[in-house]
């Protein structure tokens, strides 16, 4: 079973690997990714913030399930090129509530793996660029709070702080390991390189 971990869970600042193989588990794990996606009503979703320390991260633009043609999957992506510079505001998954004002390029291009294991060279703008560089961040640690502007910063340290103390509560009530156990259990995934059996679904869980 998947779920969206919040900050600071230590998925979300993990260096993650690249994907080597587009299997049947992958094909499920994106599948359950996009459903946890629309329950939350996001855009987009990164590995990293399932507890998964791969490349590769799912959009939908339109936010809508019933949009499925909108439906994107990014493997190993690399944005190779970033013009201009545009301000807008962002959210995450990861910190319910936190909304602020971030800066990032207003053009890209982005390379990536498909699930079809094709390679796709897309130059995106608009919100499908913002969001593909707010998700391809995700993979290498980092997080839409680490862009904002000194004030902005301040002033989202309030909401920031609650979720790190949600966060914390939960992992005392056991519903999260602890960031030790946590961060060797990426280790071993990340080295082993595939997707442990019960996130791909392949085992029930009590
Ligand atoms: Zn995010």
């Amino acid at each position: 079973m998947l779920k969206v971990v919040i900050y600071p869970h230590p998925a979300l600042r993990y260096e993650s690997v690249p994907v080597t193989r587009v299997d049947d588990d992958l094909r499920s794990v994106v599948r359950e990714m996009f459903e946890l996606m629309y329950e939350s009503n996001g855009i987009g979703l990164a590995a990293n913030q399932v507890g998964l320390p791969f490349r590769f991260f799912v959009l939908n633009t339109t936010a809508d399930p019933e949009r499925a043609d909108q439906e994107r999957v990014f493997i190993n992506p690399e944005i190779v090129k970033r013009q201009r510079s545009i301000e807008d505001e962002e959210g995450c998954l990861s910190f319910p509530g936190l909304y602020s004002k971030v800066r990032r390029a207003g053009k890209i291009r982005v390379r990536a793996f498909d699930l079809e294991g094709n390679t796709i060279e897309l130059d995106a703008d608009d919100l499908l660029g913002r969001a593909i560089q707010h998700e391809a961040d995700h993979l290498s640690g980092r997080l839409f709070i680490d862009h904002l502007e000194p004030a902005r910063r301040v002033s989202a340290e309030t909401k920031i702080r609650e979720i790190e103390a949600a966060f914390r509560k939960a992992q005392r009530e056991g519903e999260y390991e602890s960031d030790e156990t946590i961060a060797r259990r990426l280790d071993e995934i990340a080295a082993n390189g595939t997707i442990p059996a019960d996130l791909a679904g392949r085992v029930s869980q009590e």
